[in-house]
């Protein structure tokens, strides 16, 4: 107990215990649940879920984390510790292998990494049923962001095109230890049924996303001169005109459909 947090690996170790409770209440698991919690640490989040649903994999980076998490589990419940970076583990061939249709994600997420963490988790999302995240909470606010808001971007796009975001509270840096710089929050995430993207491509929406907020200052004609014309824009039902941050996450599956019927036609038509 009471290792050194590494800076390097994002350690800041819940011990406030109101927040843990309601974070565990926030989940409410139940013992037919296949829970996976990312990055463990020393247990704050993992013992009393573990508590409540009998059976918990974790996935860990820090091996030295990994000795004394195990011998706390032991007394409590059945604990599968996977030593991976998670960015690296293959949701859907967990879910798979254990013949459970969805996983229950949750964590206390290292910071550094929390954006790539959100889109792997995003890639496996018909593998999940929901996930309750701690995240720096300008993050949240970035994933829960309606359009016209100055931190409506890509994240918010990506996210709440693939699932209901649900801020549930703020956490303050006291009740970590060491505390981080900036204010924490829970997150709520419930993947959505596959056809809101309305069979565009997955990798045509990012396109079109990533480059419309890549210059998000300038109209979507200049933004995405790359990938569509004026006419293509307006076919997709949207003003070339207008800046990629006045547009519904819905515009940009349009705008992607439109994207990926021109790389279908044979060049030169
Ligand atoms: N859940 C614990 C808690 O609430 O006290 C620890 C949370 S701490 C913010 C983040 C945890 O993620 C650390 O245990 C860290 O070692 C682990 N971690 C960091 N990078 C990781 C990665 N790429 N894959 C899996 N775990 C990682």
């Amino acid at each position: 107990m009471n290792a050194r947090p590494k800076k390097s690996f994002g350690q800041h170790f819940l011990h406030d215990r109101r927040y843990i409770d309601w974070i565990v209440s926030s989940i409410a698991p139940r013992a037919e649940d296949f829970l996976l919690e990312i990055g463990p640490g020393e247990g704050a989040l993992t013992l009393p879920l573990l508590a409540a649903a009998g059976k918990l994999t974790a996935v860990e980076l820090d091996s030295d984390l990994i000795p004394g998490l195990r011998a706390r589990a032991a007394a409590i419940g059945e604990l599968t510790i996977v030593q991976a970076d998670v960015l690296k583990v293959d949701f859907t061939a967990i879910a798979h292998r254990h013949g459970v249709p969805r996983l229950r994600l949750a964590g206390n997420l290292p910071y550094y990494i929390s954006s790539p963490i959100l889109f792997h988790c995003v890639e496996h999302a018909a593998a999940i049923r929901d996930m309750h995240f701690m995240l720096q909470k300008e993050v949240v606010e970035r994933m829960a962001a309606e359009p016209g808001s100055k931190v409506y971007g890509r994240l918010s796009v990506m996210l709440q095109l693939a699932c209901r975001v649900e801020p549930l509270f703020e956490v303050p840096p006291e009740a970590f230890r060491p505390p981080p710089k900036v204010e924490s929050a829970v997150v709520r995430l419930t993947p959505l049924a596959a056809d809101a993207l309305h069979d565009a491509d997955p990798r045509h929406v990012y396109a079109v996303v990533k480059a419309a907020f890549g210059q998000r200052r300038k109209t979507l004609a200049n933004a995405l001169k790359q990938l569509l014309d004026s006419d293509a824009i307006r076919r997709a039902d949207v003003d070339p005109k207008a800046r990629a941050e006045t547009l519904a996450p819905a515009d940009f599956v349009r705008l992607a459909k439109v994207y990926g019927s021109l790389l279908q036609e044979p060049a030169g038509q």
